[in-house]
């Protein structure tokens, strides 16, 4: 069966926006392609490809998933059903950790459980000389952020398979960041996220494991004057502040994400414990 642009984009039962966003991948072109030659006729692989995107979409599959790409910070990273898709929230991570880097200095930074890579690229991207170290406990998925690296031509990030800081010499970093998994067992959240990878959202009843564990540990591994920066739920800021505080971290401060929920902690280790 042929269609043109217009006829599929106006019968579709998906959302207009997810459907040109398929469509324009199916095609190699950009939506505003759409729009400029509304008239044209898919091929019927197009046309079938375009189908078999549909079902997917309705079948609840993101569209990052489907088209392999989500866009952040200022790079377009390949996403596989091994990572996390990023989320707008985590730009503000970055924003933060940039505001407390000054450019000329060379800075250590370890991003923990890195995913598609998102947050350790953004930085090394805006700061050429500083040196990111991204982990991930899942090979497949430093794999992912491994070749967004190589794609986007970032070289100052090395990739480590490993578990949270278990890799590091103590004192290593000027500043340790990550997006840990946050979300309760059970939470009905989760319902909607059935496509992405559960050890990336979920940690413990409480959804504080990995938080705890990285506040409790992350002040060996600062070098005195560091910065420990974390994602987290909208409803865990005072425990984590809480956490914060009884471990001894400085200048504790949540800020707010663009939805204005609090969103990201931060404490400077003043002294760093082994030194
Ligand atoms: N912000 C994500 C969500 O709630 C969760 C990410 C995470 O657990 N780190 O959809």
């Amino acid at each position: 069966m042929s269609s043109t642009i217009a006829t599929l984009l106006r019968t579709t039962q998906l959302e207009r926006l997810d459907a040109e966003i398929l469509l324009a991948e199916v095609l190699g072109v950009t939506r505003s392609y759409l729009y400029t030659w509304p008239e044209k006729v898919l091929s019927s692989m197009a046309y079938q490809q375009f189908q078999q995107f549909t079902q997917r979409r309705f079948r609840g599959e993101p569209i990052a998933y489907i088209t392999g790409r989500k866009g952040f910070w200022t790079l377009e990273l390949e996403v596989t059903p091994a990572t996390l898709i990023p989320r707008p929230e985590t730009e503000l991570l970055v924003e933060q950790a940039l505001q407390r880097m000054t450019s000329q200095q060379v800075q250590s930074v370890a991003d923990l459980g890195t995913g598609s890579g998102a947050i350790a690229l953004s930085i090394a991207t805006e700061n050429p000389h500083s040196q990111l170290t991204a982990t991930d406990q899942n090979p497949q998925t430093i794999q992912i952020a491994a070749r967004n690296a190589i794609r986007l031509k970032i070289p100052n990030v090395q990739f480590l398979v490993c578990d949270w800081l278990s890799a590091f010499h103590p004192a290593s970093f000027d500043m340790i960041v990550s997006n840990p998994p946050y979300i309760k067992v059970g939470d009905l959240h989760l319902q909607q996220l059935t496509y992405e990878p559960q050890q990336a959202l979920v940690s413990g009843k409480t959804g504080l494991n990995a938080i705890n564990l990285l506040v409790a540990n992350a002040k060996y591994y600062l070098k005195a004057g560091g910065w420990l920066l974390l994602e987290h739920g909208y409803e865990q800021a005072t425990a984590v502040q809480q956490h914060f505080q009884h471990s001894g971290y400085e200048q504790i401060t949540t800020y707010l994400d663009l939805a204005g929920l609090p969103r990201v902690t931060v404490g400077q280790c003043l002294a760093c414990p082994i030194n």
